[in-house]
């Protein structure tokens, strides 16, 4: 039977940094960024369309980057990857896939992954809303960081059903759910993110994160505490941790 060839695949960026939220917040990671979104969040800061070149960093670290020609190979990125962690033995805690959303790419992931994995474990990043893509490459992820974006904030609706789908499934691995909040974040929508997770596991951790405007928190220590009050009644096993590499000036 012929064998697939394995497919190449546009990249925006492939860099080393500390991880700035979520539950692995300050482990080092090699960051794999995938363009592409299908949510159009009102807060979104990334430029996740599409490109005909690659920034490459040229040195772990070292915030100096070079282009290399969209689409990349596997084989290219294996043998940078391996570089990296050769130059750098235990630096790296795992490899961050991330974006826009990485799931509009699952059937490279589903090729990739498997191969990318004998380098590090794998994280993905991803806004929870493609559980079928997700079910594609489950088995060859360590970590699932999964948002729920917010109607009150995002602008998009929030799919409370397609959520739960996807955390049953990433619920397989590693996993924790991360929900950006605001100042006016309405208690109902902490409600319903809460019970969500709860009733998936409540081994599951919730991470608030609240929203930074110019490297400063950008909401109240009172209104923070009164939000991981209402969300810790369904669901204690919730932490408030903002997003660090913006104070750190990290990629
Ligand atoms: S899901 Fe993430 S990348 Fe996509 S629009 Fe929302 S914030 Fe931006």
């Amino acid at each position: 039977m012929p064998t697939q060839p394995t497919p190449s695949a546009d990249l925006l960026e492939l860099f080393s940094s500390i991880q700035g939220e979520g539950l692995l917040v300050g482990y080092r990671q090699v960051f794999m960024r995938f363009p592409g979104c299908n949510l159009a969040c009102e807060y979104c800061d990334t430029d996740f369309s599409s490109s005909p070149s690659c920034s490459v960093e040229n040195e772990p670290g070292s915030k100096q980057f070079s282009t290399l020609p969209n689409p990349l190979s596997l084989d290219g990125v294996m043998t940078l990857i391996q570089t990296w962690i050769s130059g750098f033995p235990a630096a790296h805690h795992s490899l961050s896939i991330t974006g826009g959303e990485p799931l509009l790419h699952a059937q490279t992931l589903q090729q990739w992954l498997p191969h990318l994995r004998t380098k590090l474990p794998i994280y993905l990043e991803t806004n929870g809303t493609l559980p079928d893509q997700l079910e594609l490459i489950i088995a060859n992820t360590d970590w699932v960081a999964m948002d729920i974006k917010l109607h009150s904030l995002s602008g998009e609706r929030t799919d409370w059903e397609i959520h739960r789908r996807f955390l049953e499934i990433a619920d397989r691995t590693q996993c924790f759910v991360k929900v950006v909040v605001g100042e006016t974040t309405p208690d109902l929508e902490l409600q319903l993110a809460g019970d969500l997770v709860s009733s998936v596991s409540e081994r599951i951790p919730i991470i608030l994160q609240p929203v930074t405007r110019q490297a400063r928190v950008a909401v109240s220590t009172r209104r923070l505490l009164h939000m991981q009050a209402i969300i810790s009644e369904s669901h204690k096993n919730t932490r408030v941790i903002p997003q660090t590499h913006r104070f750190m000036e990290l990629l």
